[in-house]
């Protein structure tokens, strides 16, 4: 079933054979509900409980290949939720910070993930204020909506650093990418739309 979903995660346009394999290494089953788990091998999102998703594998796999991954490089997630965004970050090599606002998820994650063997470093607050105090970082993804770009996220970047964020407004959001090419100069791209649970917090939507 896995293999099955790796195609049409491929078939939908991934192209980079590492996230690919990241993907295919990892039980997408164990990050899921009882109720559902018979799902976890489609290409959905699905409730994780808390209002929160677990996001559609080619959306993990899109906004993973946007980042350019290289062994070691240091990630920030905002967004922990299941945890298996965090996993692929791992087992692509870097070293990896995920922040999660809801705090019965980053408990629940947090015991949840090691026991698979993986070992991101855990913080519970308001990611849309990224993470000055393990800044800067390679590559920050978010893996919620946010209504803007939060420029202290930018501000985080290393010189060549990534920014994968989707905004727009509380029901699709365009995917973009922003790299620091030096100091003062962001490029920015964007991509097709998608649909992610809003980002909250100071730079998000207001609950
Ligand atoms: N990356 C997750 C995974 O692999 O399961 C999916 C994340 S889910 C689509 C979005 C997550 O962002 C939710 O768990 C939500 O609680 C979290 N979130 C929303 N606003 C946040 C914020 N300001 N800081 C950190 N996490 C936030």
């Amino acid at each position: 079933m896995r293999k099955l979903l790796i195609k049409e995660v491929a078939s939908k346009g991934i192209t980079d054979e590492r996230v690919l394999n990241a993907m295919m290494k990892l039980p997408r089953h164990f990050f899921f509900d009882e109720i559902f788990v018979t799902h976890a091998y489609e290409d959905k999102a699905f409730p994780i409980g808390q209002g929160q998703t677990i996001s559609q594998p080619y959306t993990v796999a899109f906004q993973t290949e946007l980042l350019e991954i290289k062994a070691g490089d240091k990630i920030l997630e905002i967004g922990t939720g299941s945890g298996y965004q965090a996993s692929i970050l791992l087992e692509l090599g870097a070293e990896v910070h995920t922040i999660e606002y809801n705090k019965v998820l980053y408990n629940q994650t947090r015991k949840f993930l090691p026991r698979l063997g993986y070992r991101p470093h855990f913080y519970q607050g308001d990611g849309s204020r990224g993470l000055p105090a393990q800044a800067p970082f390679d590559g920050i993804i978010v893996t919620a909506g946010a209504p803007s770009v939060p420029q202290d996220l930018i501000q985080q970047l290393k010189i060549g650093g990534k920014l994968i964020i989707p905004v727009g407004d509380g029901k699709t959001q365009e995917m973009y990418k922003f790299t620091k090419v030096t100091e003062n100069k962001i490029s920015k791209k964007s991509f097709k739309n998608f649909s992610f649970v809003p980002l909250l917090g100071e730079h998000g939507w207001k609950k």
